[in-house]
C-alpha cells in the first residue's frame, strides 16, 4: 500500500488547522507524538475503520477503549436512532438514566447510587470534589503515570521528592491547585506509607487506576492495591477507583474489588457510553448523599444523563455477557502471542508486551514495566517507526508510544491472520538501530 495518510487526509489536515486549535479537539490525535500528519476517518464498521481516502484499517485503538463492541454495532445504532427520534435532550429526568444506573449496579452492588456526567474527566473531578466535601480535607494523592482526565488538580506531576508539593503539568494550572495533589510512584507501597505518615490526616482521597492504562499497561504488583486501601482507610482517606478505562472493559462490571482494591468511590466512562459522551461516578449511599440536592457538594450538567447517550449505554451493556469477555481474551491473547512471535522472528530486541485482558501495552524497552520511570524508557522513535509501518499496512495503532492498544469484541482471529504480514513488517521496521 502507499504511505498513509492519503491526499484527502492531507488536504483536510491543512483546513482543520485553520479552523481548530492545533487542528484537533484532543492533542494526541494530531500525531505529534509519532510525527507525520493524522488520518481523517470517514466511517467505522466492526473491527475496521475507513479513512477519507478509502483505505481500510484494522482498528486497534477503538476510540481509546470506548468501543468494546467495535464500530457501529447494529443493536446500539438502532437504540441510538430510536432515542434520537424521541428527543436529543430534556434537561429533566427521563427513565433511561436510572435504568442504566440499575444495570451498572447489577454488576457492582457497591454502586448504590450513581451520577452521570459527560466525560471521564468530569467523573473524576466530581468524585474528588465529593471526597473533599465528605472528609473536609484538601489533599489528593495520585500515582505518576496515572491519567484521570484533564481537570486542574489532576494534571500534576511529582516534584523532586515524594513529599514535595506537586508541580502543574500544564500551563494554566495554578500552583496552589497542583499543590493540593501529591504524586507517588505506582507499585510502591513504602512511598505511600511514608507520605501517609507525614500528611495522612490532610488526605481526602487516593485516586488510582486499578490497572493503569495511560502509561502503556502496567499491572499492579500483588498486594499493592490492597495496601493503597488499607493505608488510606487507616488515615481516614477515601479511595477512588478510576475505572473509566477498566470498567466493563476487563469484565462484566468493575475490576477494583477483584484486584483487591477496596474502593469507596468508582468512576466510569468510555465503554458504558457505547461511543457517546459519558462519565459516571458512584458509591455507597452514605457518600453519594453528600451531593446536591441532598447534600452540600455541588455538581450539575445541562446534558448530564443525556437520553441518547443513555440509550447507547443500555444497548451496549445488553450485548455483554461472560462470553464477550472470553472471546475478547482469546483474541487478545492471540494478538499478544503474535506480537511476541513476530518480534522474535524479526530479531526485535527490547520489546515488551504487557497485556491485561483486551488492553495491551507495547514497549520498546526491556520489561517488566512497573511504573512511570520504567514505562518512560520505551524508545519513542522505534514506536513511531512501528506505528507508521503498521498504518501503511492497514493497521491503526495508538498514535503515541505510551497509549494502550485495545482489542474490540468485533475483532476475530481471522482479522489478526489478515493483519499478520503488516504487523510483522511493522515490528521489523522498529528493529533497534534502524533508521527510517
Ligand atoms: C480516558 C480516561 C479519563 C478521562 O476520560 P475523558 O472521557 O477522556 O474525559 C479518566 N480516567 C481514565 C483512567 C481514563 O482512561
Amino acid at each position: 500500500m502507499s504511505p498513509a495518510p492519503g491526499p484527502r487526509s492531507r488536504r483536510l489536515w491543512r483546513r482543520a488547522q485553520r479552523a481548530l486549535a492545533g487542528g484537533v479537539d484532543s492533542p494526541v490525535r494530531s500525531f505529534r507524538a509519532v510525527g507525520g500528519s493524522p488520518v481523517f476517518f470517514a466511517r467505522g464498521s466492526g473491527a475496521y475503520l475507513e479513512d477519507v481516502d478509502g483505505r481500510r484499517y484494522l482498528d486497534l485503538v477503538g476510540s481509546w477503549g470506548a468501543l468494546l463492541l467495535g464500530h457501529a454495532p447494529a443493536p446500539v445504532v438502532r437504540a441510538v436512532r430510536a432515542a434520537a427520534a424521541q428527543g436529543m435532550t430534556f434537561g429533566a429526568p427521563s427513565p433511561r438514566e436510572h435504568e442504566l444506573a440499575e444495570q451498572i449496579r447489577r454488576r457492582d452492588a457497591a454502586l448504590e447510587r450513581l451520577r452521570f456526567v459527560n466525560s471521564g474527566t468530569e467523573a473524576v473531578m466530581s468524585a474528588v470534589r465529593l471526597a473533599r466535601g465528605a472528609t473536609g480535607r484538601d489533599v489528593v494523592v495520585k500515582f505518576a503515570g496515572g491519567y484521570h482526565g484533564h481537570s486542574d488538580g489532576l494534571l500534576a506531576r511529582a516534584g523532586s521528592g515524594v513529599s514535595t508539593l506537586a508541580l502543574p503539568d500544564s500551563a494554566g494550572v495554578p500552583r496552589a491547585v497542583a499543590g493540593a495533589t501529591r504524586v507517588l510512584p505506582f507499585n510502591d507501597p513504602e512511598a505511600l506509607a511514608r507520605l501517609f505518615e507525614q500528611v495522612g490526616e490532610t488526605v481526602a482521597a487516593v485516586v488510582v487506576e486499578p490497572v493503569p492504562a495511560n502509561m502503556g499497561v502496567v499491572p499492579p504488583v500483588p498486594g499493592f492495591l490492597q495496601s493503597v486501601a488499607t493505608t488510606a482507610h487507616r488515615h481516614g482517606a477515601l479511595v477512588i477507583a478510576d475505572e473509566v478505562v477498566t470498567g466493563f472493559r476487563l469484565r462484566l462490571g468493575t475490576v477494583h474489588r477483584e484486584l483487591g482494591l477496596d474502593a469507596d468511590l468508582v468512576t466510569l466512562g468510555k465503554v458504558i457510553g457505547g461511543g457517546l459522551p459519558i462519565g459516571a461516578y458512584g458509591g455507597p449511599e452514605r457518600w453519594m448523599r453528600e451531593l446536591a440536592p441532598l447534600g452540600p457538594v455541588y455538581q450539575a450538567g445541562t446534558l448530564a444523563g443525556n437520553p441518547v447517550a443513555m440509550a447507547a449505554g443500555l444497548a451496549t451493556l445488553e450485548q455483554l455477557s461472560a462470553r464477550t469477555y472470553r472471546e475478547l481474551e482469546t483474541t487478545s491473547r492471540e494478538l499478544e502471542r503474535r506480537l511476541n512471535a513476530f518480534a522474535a522472528e524479526e530479531r526485535v530486541d527490547e520489546f515488551t508486551v504487557q497485556r491485561v485482558g483486551s488492553m495491551l501495552g507495547t514497549f520498546f524497552a526491556p520489561g517488566p514495566v512497573v511504573d512511570e520511570p520504567t514505562a518512560s524508557r520505551t524508545d519513542r522513535r522505534r514506536y513511531a517507526r512501528y506505528f507508521h509501518a503498521a498504518l501503511d499496512g492497514g493497521i491503526y495503532l495508538p498514535p503515541s508510544a505510551l497509549e494502550t492498544t485495545f482489542v474490540s469484541g468485533a475483532t476475530t482471529v481471522r482479522d489478526l491472520d489478515r493483519a499478520g504480514p503488516a504487523l510483522r513488517a511493522a515490528l521489523a521496521a522498529a528493529r533497534k538501530g534502524r533508521r527510517r
